[in-house]
């Protein structure tokens, strides 16, 4: 019988040795003249988007490349935005680009992420990425999705010919997550908000990826006995009534709640699938450091193609 520990894919050690080797590639470039460099634009003062603006610009100081943060009010025009795009564009300084989402209601979201240039969208949102994906050909590919798949090369889990599913078709994780399955030899079937009996379907994965933005939607009757669950969601729960009901007699997520007055849970009841699982991802500290790292290696990613030094 396996125990919580074994049990428990740790995405913070995961993440962690991510950035060290990313560290050392970008060491390695910089003996070469070369420092790769992260923009991230951010429009508005949305709290929780200046928070991972700041941890984005944080990660890449701590790993010895650039960033530099270019801060918009919120009722700037959609011209002026699409101008600062193309200026990042064509500054050959520039590696990455990232426009941190959700923009302002006003803002044309898909017309500005279309307006990056493909060899510096480290986000992997292009519509060219995204083909380029599809095909199977390289190119830079979602962070979230990376990161997963790199966790499971890591934990040394197998994905040739087992069965995968994927709940979530949202552009920037399920359907990369599922295409990147595809291309490791899984066989996958991708559930979305029609899907008829999705605890049936989800009964027939070995690997098991939550990606809804419903708060602990997955329980244990969604599980196979020895399944890898992956958890994409994130959600603040405030009220102690469903900290209690989700985490019973956890004295460590009680206390956190009376410190912070909120605690994250994913799209997984976490306390009663754990159990059925063979490896399991907890929020937070599973997929959310993961999603960042990869941020960090697409940077160098980029930097490598774009400059032409990928050997
Ligand atoms: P999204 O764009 O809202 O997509 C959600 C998907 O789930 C949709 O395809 C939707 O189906 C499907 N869905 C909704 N309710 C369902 C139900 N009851 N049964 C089956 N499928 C259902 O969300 P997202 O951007 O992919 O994000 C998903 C979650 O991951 C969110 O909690 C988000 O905060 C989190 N996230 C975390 C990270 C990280 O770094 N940890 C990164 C990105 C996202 P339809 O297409 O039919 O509407």
């Amino acid at each position: 019988m396996m125990d919580d520990l074994e049990r428990k894919l740790d995405g913070t050690k995961i993440a962690s040795e991510i950035r060290n080797d990313v560290a050392s590639e970008v060491a390695a470039l910089r003996e070469r003249g070369v420092t790769p460099r992260l923009d991230v634009v951010l429009v508005g003062d949305d709290p929780a988007s200046r928070v991972y603006v700041g941890s984005k610009a944080k990660t890449s100081a701590e790993l010895g490349m650039s960033s530099e943060t270019h801060e918009l009010p919120e009722d700037t025009p959609q011209a002026e935005i699409e101008s600062l795009v193309d200026r990042l564009n064509l500054d050959p300084e520039v590696d990455g680009i990232l426009v941190q989402l959700p923009l302002p209601a006003a803002i044309d979201s898909a017309a500005i992420l279309d307006r990056i240039d493909p060899a510096k969208d480290v986000d992997g949102f292009h519509p060219e990425n995204v083909g380029l994906l599809q095909q199977g050909r390289p190119g830079l590919v979602p962070c979230t999705p990376a990161g997963i798949m790199e966790m499971f090369r890591r934990e040394g889990i197998e994905l040739e010919g087992r069965r995968a599913v994927v709940v979530g078709r949202s552009n920037i994780v399920g359907k990369p997550m599922a295409m990147l399955l595809l291309h490791a030899h899984a066989t996958v079937t991708l559930c979305h908000s029609r899907t008829r009996d999705l605890a049936g379907v989800t009964r027939e994965a070995e690997i098991l990826v939550a990606a809804v933005g419903r708060q602990s939607l997955i329980g244990p009757d969604h599980v196979a006995p020895g399944a890898v669950v992956v958890d994409v969601g994130m959600h603040r729960v405030t009220d102690r009534e469903t900290v209690e009901r989700l985490y019973p007699g956890n004295e460590k997520k009680l206390s956190a709640f009376a410190k912070r007055g909120a605690v994250l849970v994913g799209d997984v009841d976490y306390t009663r699938v754990a159990p059925k699982a063979s490896r399991i991802t907890p929020v937070p500290g599973g997929v959310g450091p993961l999603t960042i790292a990869m941020l960090m290696a697409n940077t160098v990613k980029a930097a490598r193609l774009r400059r032409g030094t990928d050997d």
